[in-house]
């Protein structure tokens, strides 16, 4: 997959920041990662960050990093890790060297406290959670300094040794940074930078029972790492000032600046892995990678394409300003991307039997036609008739609107790549239900307009003989409500975002489609014609019992 500079949000303020400190010589290499906490699968926010950081690597020959921060064991875990490495490698990125952790570190993260602890610019405290929070004083109101601020370095020292080897119990003491307890910045009164927790590490194991703390943790890894343009989202700003006093502070050479843009918020949709995390642990999809989620993974077995994806990203920008995004955004990228890359065929998801009455019983013709009308180099497939067609009984009407170009009774349209064909006489049930319609095809027209007369209207089809039965899955938005996790009730509380799932977001059918539906791979992309674009799922298909996964429609029925 070849990328070129335009395939990125162009001019945003990072890039031009990046552009100038390479310019002024301030840095001749740029260095950036991406750096998600193994605790979900990846949702749609973080494609946008893969674009931007792994973008910028492209963009001006730089680094990306793939960092875990893994600082929080007991969420975290090996099929996450493995997820997001998938993931960010199915985006069409690579990663710098190895993957990385947080948790190689954790030696080196202990060493700089403890240099931190000599130059009495930490020290072990004995207040708990609650009592922590209680001194941390308001956004109005100065903190009051812990007790135990002023212990000696050497009892310092011992304490946190002692923190270490597993001599108190979780959450009894703790590590922090003597900053100040009357700063306008609550981040800058007194962090705590290390916890006790007996948690095991999906990959230190219990080797540590001391964890430290994200800020501190992920400041020092940027360091380690030589990160020149640390980039994360909005909320982090306030932590900027404790990010470069830890840097500040410690003996390192390298300078990281943390530079914020504001988060991805999809409408109809979730962005937060514990809420996605919330669906998938009370049955209300089928897991992370179910195609109704905003996960990468759900949208790759929907049928998205890194391609569509890219687009979006693009599209959206990049900025500090709040940045939510209609779904329609998402379609139309993915939708405009498939539009030249995924080959057409036909099929039926809702058949009505057409009996072509002059069309000799028992015989087939087959005619070819191409995959695509502006893309010839992807070449043709056969296409089989037969006596016995099915059309979408949308394609026909006994009372048809002014301008109506398809099949009416006496009327004639054009099979898709075949004959013109009149309806004749329509079949009903003892309902008044057409159940059939029998028409007549005129010979002369297979690949000739009609004599002395003018048919507009083409519709779709395939021989029923000959039609493969494919399951097809149709999504809707998961959600009712464009934001709905934050909807309050009568008491102005939030109400649980679970109340306003769409129960009508998967409906299952049987569908006719081209012989060529029962060739295919799984993860192949297809327009169906007229109806939208269909991937063959990425686990269940089969090509003896092909599923496919509608990505989207056609055209936009979201915006009303
Ligand atoms: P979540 O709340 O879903 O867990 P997070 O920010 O805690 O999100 P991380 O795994 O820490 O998730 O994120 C990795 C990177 O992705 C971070 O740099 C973060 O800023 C970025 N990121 C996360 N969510 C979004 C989003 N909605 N839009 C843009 N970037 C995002
Ligand atoms: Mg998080």
């Amino acid at each position: 997959m070849t990328m070129n500079n335009e395939d990125f949000a162009d001019n945003h303020f990072v890039r031009t920041i990046i552009e100038d400190d390479l310019k002024n010589g301030v840095h001749k290499n740029i260095a950036t990662r991406f750096p998600p906490e193994p605790n979900g699968y990846l949702h749609v926010g973080h494609a946008k960050s893969i674009c931007l950081n792994f973008g910028l690597a492209k963009i001006f020959n730089g680094t990306c990093n793939l960092r875990f921060d893994d600082t929080n064991p007991e969420k975290e875990s090996e099929e996450y890790v493995r997820a997001i490495e998938e993931d960010v490698h199915w985006m069409g990125f690579e990663w710098n060297g190895n993957v990385r952790f947080a948790s190689d570190y954790f030696q080196q993260l202990f060493d700089y406290a403890v240099e931190l602890i000599h130059a009495g610019k930490a020290f072990v405290c004995d207040l708990t959670a609650d009592q922590v929070r209680d001194y941390r004083g308001s956004l109005k109101e100065p903190g009051k300094e812990s007790p135990y601020r002023n212990r000696s370095v050497e009892e310092n020292l011992d304490l946190f040794n002692r923190m270490k080897a597993g001599e108190f119990e979780d959450g009894s003491k703790t590590l922090r940074l003597k900053i100040d307890m009357a700063s306008g910045n609550l981040n800058l009164r007194d962090p705590v930078i290390y916890r006790i927790r007996r948690a095991h590490h999906h990959r230190t194991g219990d080797t540590w029972c001391i964890y430290p703390m994200y800020d501190y943790t992920h400041a020092i890894s940027d360091a380690i790492e030589n990160i020149t343009h640390s980039i994360c989202t909005l909320e982090f700003e306030d932590h900027r000032p404790l990010y470069d006093w830890v840097i500040d502070n410690i003996s390192i050479a390298s300078r990281p600046h943390q530079y914020e843009f504001s988060r991805l918020e999809l409408l109809y949709t979730i962005t937060s892995k514990r809420k996605l995390n919330q669906l998938v642990q009370q049955g209300h999809v089928h897991g992370w990678d179910d195609p109704r989620m905003p996960t990468i993974s759900g949208m790759r077995r929907r049928g998205y394409t890194p391609e569509g994806l890219r687009l979006f990203a693009k599209r959206i920008g990049v900025s500090k300003s709040e940045n939510i995004i209609d779904m329609s955004v998402l379609e139309g990228a993915v939708r405009e991307e498939l539009e030249n890359s995924a080959p057409r065929m036909m099929a039926v998801l809702n058949p009505l039997k057409i009996t072509l009455i002059n069309f000799e019983e028992g015989k087939t013709q087959a005619r070819t036609a191409p995959f695509h009308p502006n893309h010839p180099e992807f070449g043709e497939r056969e296409l089989p008739i037969a006596k016995e067609i099915l059309i979408d009984p949308e394609y026909f009407t006994l009372k048809p609107p002014k301008g109506w170009k398809r099949l009416t009774l006496g009327g004639e349209v054009r099979l898709r790549h075949s004959y013109v064909i009149k309806c004749e006489e329509i079949v009903e049930d003892r309902y008044g239900n057409i159940i059939e319609l029998k028409c007549s095809i005129d010979h002369d027209t297979l690949s000739a307009n009609p004599e002395g007369r003018k048919v507009k209207g083409v519709i779709h089809w395939v021989a029923l003989e000959h039609a493969v039965p494919v399951q097809v899955r149709l999504y809707e938005r998961l959600f009712t409500e464009p934001r709905p996790d934050v909807i309050r009730g009568e008491e102005g509380e939030y109400r649980d975002f679970t109340e306003f799932l769409n129960p009508e977001s998967l409906r299952e059918i049987t569908a006719y489609a081209e012989p060529i539906a029962s060739t295919l791979e799984a993860e192949t992309h297809y327009q169906f014609e007229r109806l939208g674009y269909f991937v063959t799922d990425r686990y269940e298909h089969q090509k003896n019992t092909p599923v496919f996964n509608r990505t989207v429609s056609l055209r936009d029925t979201w915006s009303k």
